[in-house]
Formats: C-alpha cells, structure tokens, sequence
C-alpha cells in the first residue's frame, strides 16, 4: 500500500482513539461536553487541503497519551520512521516516555523505539546509552540486547560485541555461537602480530563453532608466518571435515605450504583424492593442474586438463587450458582467451546463501544481510554462461 494512504488513514486511527479515550474518561471529564474535538476538523481541513504534514502535526498532538493509545503512538511513529523521518518519530517516542500513565512494559516499548530512532538517524551513542540503561531493568527486553549487538558490530568493538552475543546466546542458543566465532577471528585478526594472543581467540572462537573455516584458514596463517607448515597444513586439511565448499580459500596456502616442504607430490595425492570425494570441486581441479604443470611440465599440465575439461566443463578450466596452451591459431586463442577471462571477470565468485548478495571477493560478514558466514564460494560452470555473458555485454 502507497505510504501515502497509510498516511489518510492515521486521522481515523486518531479519532477512534480519541474516542476511546473520551468514553473511557468521560466520568472524570464532565466538564468537556464536545463530543468532537474542533481540532480534530482542523486536521481534517489540512488533510482536505493536502496539506498531510500539518494534519499529521494536529492530529499527533489530539492523539491522547493514555493506555488504550499508546500502541496508535507507536505505530504511527514507526510509520514515520519507516518514511525516513526520523525527527518526528523521535518526537512521539520523546512525548510517550515523557507521560507518568504508562505502564512498565509500554515504557520499555518505547524506550527500545525510540533508541531504534535513534540508530536509524545515526545517532549510536544516544542509542547505546539508551539500550544499557533498559538492561539495569529487572528483565530487559531482548531488542536492547540485539540493538547493542548492532552498534558493538558497526563500531567494530569485538569485546563488547562478544559480551552481548554470550548473553543473547542464554535466551536464543541458536545461531549464537558462529556469531561468536566470527568475532573471535576478528580479534585474532586484528593482534595477528600478538601471536600467543591470537592464537588465544582462535581458540575461542573454535570452542564456539568448530566449523568455523575462517578460524582455521586465520590459524593457518599464524603457523605459515612462524614457519610451521606442518601444523598450517593440519589445519587446512581439516577444512574438508569442517565445509568442503570453503577449500577454496584453503588452497594456495596448501601449495604455499607443500612447496617450502618440498612436498608437492603430496600435495598432488591429496588432490587427487579430494576430487574423487568431491569431483565438482573446480578450485581444486585448476590447483591439481597448477601442480601438475610444476612438477611434469606444460604438456602434462594441458593433458590432465583437456581430459578433465571433457567430464567436468567449466570455464576457469577452459581458461586455464588456453593460458597453458601454444596459440596454435593467433587469432582464435587470443580471442577466446579474451572471452574467457571477460567471463571470469564479470562473474560473481561469492555468494550469500541467506540473501543471495554475490561479489568478487570473500567477506565473512555479510554487506547486505550483515549475516555472518553465510556467504560461499560458487563455482562458475559452463551452464553459467548465458548470464555471464549477458550481464558483461
Ligand atoms: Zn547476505
């Protein structure tokens, strides 16, 4: 519905709770005997008039605070806030607490929707002060916990952050402990050069998810940066127990870590081992190519692909196999390579499996649903194609 009609039909959701205001407190008002309020055709004569805005104004301050109103209050500043302004929802919220008639729980309602206001308006140190001062309440609403949770994030203050996930976790487990994971890891990464204090949080974050990929591919790295391959390689491997879709990631530190060993054959048995668990796994296919090419050459390299390309075609694979070959024809290669690699540019590598944001490049926590972890790394196959040509003509 048009925001607009939602708009016409606030006078009547005033009236009636002017109405209902009246009779329930007719006994005590005898001295007001108008059955209707001449404000209230005031507003009426604006809205008549198109002039919403000044309505809005006369009918908000006819709106009655009292208990049976409350929730027309609160709709009618949602709506505002909704609308994006935020100024007049701010003031309702304000002209709501401000009244002694409400009842606890209706002030709690509107402390959270006013705090809402104010981290719609940016304002996150009002919203923050607002939210702790509804957790010294003997039972705080879940909402201030959650809204804390937001601004710890977007301050990028992982303790607090953390703090505030460990106490929604004891109202709603689920979910909860891979948040925490995913704040660990920042921290770790964050005193990435604090080595003991890194490998402290990542522990943590183990302990609250321990299929947390990034913990282990973060841990990598600190055994990859104190020249312990052995262990990085530990801990890549263990990512196919964790999520295999996420080896990915894993595998140029495997090659990195194989080639100080001087261990590539290894490294080739283990691939070739994981593609037969998991054969649609193209990153994997391209780094057994890759291998392949060090240690048996180029025609080896282009061998292995060609053949595989045939059971298993995807367009990496294809590009790869052109970038390994001779241009036998000085025209066609250069331009299929051209359009292999435009295929590869303009195709998303990343997507979320919540809200379905695709990007180039891995984040952990989400850009449009701020989830955390729900993106993957999608491969891109030949039935692909179509759409990737498209969206790159
Ligand atoms: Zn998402």
């Amino acid at each position: 519905m048009n925001v607009e009609w939602l708009l016409l039909l606030l006078p009547i959701a005033a009236l009636s709770g002017w109405i209902s205001a009246r009779s329930h407190y007719k006994h005590q008002r005898d001295s007001q005997k108008n059955a209707f309020n001449p404000e209230y055709f005031k507003g009426l004569n604006f809205l008549l008039n198109e002039q919403p805005d000044k309505a809005i104004d006369v009918f908000i301050k006819l709106l009655e605070v009292n208990s049976e109103t409350v929730e027309t209050h609160l709709a009618l500043a949602n709506l505002f806030r909704r609308r994006g302004e935020t100024d007049r929802a701010i003031r309702i919220h304000q002209n709501l607490i401000a009244r002694p008639t409400l009842t606890p729980p209706q002030r709690d309602q509107a402390l959270v929707e006013l705090g809402l206001d104010y981290m719609n308006a940016g304002v996150l140190d009002r919203a923050e002060s607002l939210f702790l001062e509804l957790l010294t309440k003997p039972s705080p609403p879940l909402q201030a916990y959650k809204q804390l949770l937001r601004i710890y994030e977007q301050e990028k203050d992982w303790p607090q952050a953390i703090e505030m996930a460990k106490k929604i976790q004891t109202i709603e487990p689920d979910e909860m402990g891979q948040i925490i994971a995913q704040f660990y890891c920042e921290l770790a990464t964050q005193h990435r050069h604090a080595t003991n204090k890194a490998f402290m949080f990542l522990k943590q974050a183990n302990h609250y998810d321990a299929n947390c990929v990034r913990a282990m591919l973060l841990e990598a790295d600190l055994h990859i940066a104190a020249k312990n391959c052995r262990k990085a390689i530990k801990c890549l491997l263990h990512i196919e127990q964790q999520n295999h879709h996420y080896l990915e990631e894993a595998l140029p530190q495997l090659l990195t870590c194989y080639q100080q060993l001087n261990n590539l054959p290894s490294f080739e048995k283990w691939l070739n081992s994981l593609l037969t668990r998991h054969p649609n796994l193209t990153s994997a296919r391209l780094m057994l190519t890759q291998v392949t090419q060090l240690q048996h050459g180029s025609q080896a390299a282009q061998n292995y692909l060609h053949k595989q390309l045939h059971s298993h075609p995807s367009v990496e694979g294809l590009h790869a196999l052109i970038s390994l070959g001779e241009p036998s024809n000085p025209v066609l290669v250069p331009l299929i390579r051209d359009i292999t690699s435009t295929m590869i540019r303009h195709g998303d590598r990343y997507t979320c499996q919540h809200c379905g944001f695709s990007g180039k490049t891995m984040h952990w926590h989400c850009p449009g649903c701020k989830r955390w972890g729900t993106i993957k790394p999608t491969e891109i196959h030949v039935s692909a194609l179509e759409t990737l040509l498209e969206s790159s003509s």
